[in-house]
């Protein structure tokens, strides 16, 4: 095989006859076209770098996924996006955090990369950024979704609590948090998630990862979730693999997930799904 591309529209999963109408179909669209702007660039001789920014641009272009447009909201109603993304072969990085006016956080995540001596920008800073490198300003309509704020309007009235549990966690360990009054959010509920990412091996057998989402509905603002962070959302290094995550970012960041998988197999010599079901394993112990 002379390339690779994996990509992911985010954790939450319903049957499809549970989905809204047409979802399914929506879904599906969004998935392939991000193959297929990875696929272009891979089979027209691009890198993996080039191939995982232009797969999640799809998606971060495509309402439908909680990235870029269709981002999910704060709790005061604004769309605060994450992104990052990581280069196996020089193991140079970038991410940006709470971005609220660039289109395509991906693609402001490698330009932090390759343009500044910086790997993690945030606020207002990551925004004027976007200004300087034409990936913005976009005013903030652009990212507001009818379903979305919908969501976050059920969350509203429902006093649903943020990321009060993480799927695998026990029962134990889910009402030993502080606070915990049992209730539990829908977490296969695709409208609550939706984060996208992309992994690639290119022609020359160099890889990279790429993630992007607007993080957790309800999130309090200027909250910075593991996507944008360098071996928590996204990790990537030629000698032993590509990763990017999905999930509550507040469990992953606790475990730098992404790392710890590169880690396992470099130093344990693990396989990838050895180290993948390690750190799944590490996570459903969180509380
Ligand atoms: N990891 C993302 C965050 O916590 C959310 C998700 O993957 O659904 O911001």
């Amino acid at each position: 095989m002379d390339f690779t591309l994996v990509i992911h529209g985010g954790v939450g999963v319903l049957p499809p006859d549970e989905l809204p109408e047409g979802m399914e179909a929506a879904y599906r669209q969004g998935l392939t076209d991000s193959l297929n702007a990875g696929y272009e660039a891979l089979n027209g001789g691009g890198s993996a770098v080039d191939a995982v920014e232009v797969a999640v641009r799809a998606m971060e272009d495509d309402p439908v996924f909680n990235a870029g447009r269709g981002s999910s909201f704060t709790i005061e109603g604004e769309n605060e996006m994450d992104a990052s993304i990581m280069d196996g072969r020089t193991h140079e990085a970038g991410g940006v955090g709470v971005v609220k006016r660039a289109r395509n956080p991906v693609s402001l995540a490698r330009v932090v990369m390759e343009k500044t001596p910086h790997v993690l920008m945030a606020g207002d800073g990551a925004d004027q950024l976007a200004r300087e490198h034409g990936l913005g300003p976009v005013p903030p309509h652009y990212f507001w979704t009818e379903r979305r704020w919908e969501v976050l309007q059920q969350r509203l009235e429902k006093g649903t609590p943020y990321g009060q549990r993480h799927s695998g966690a026990t029962e134990e360990a889910t009402a030993a948090r502080p606070g915990n009054d049992g209730a539990e959010e829908n977490l296969h509920d695709p409208n609550l998630m939706g984060t996208v990412g992309a992994v690639a091996v290119d022609r020359d057998g160099n890889i990279a990862a790429a993630t992007s989402t607007g993080g957790r509905v309800g999130k309090l603002p200027g909250r910075v979730g593991d996507s944008p962070v360098i071996g928590a959302g996204t990790y990537a290094d030629n000698r032993t693999a590509a990763v990017s995550s999905t999930g509550l970012g507040e469990f992953q960041l606790r475990i730098l997930g992404t790392k710890t998988v590169s880690d396992l197999m470099e130093y344990r010599g693990l396989s990838v799904d050895e180290a993948t079901k390690e750190v799944h394993g590490r996570l459903e112990t969180l509380g």
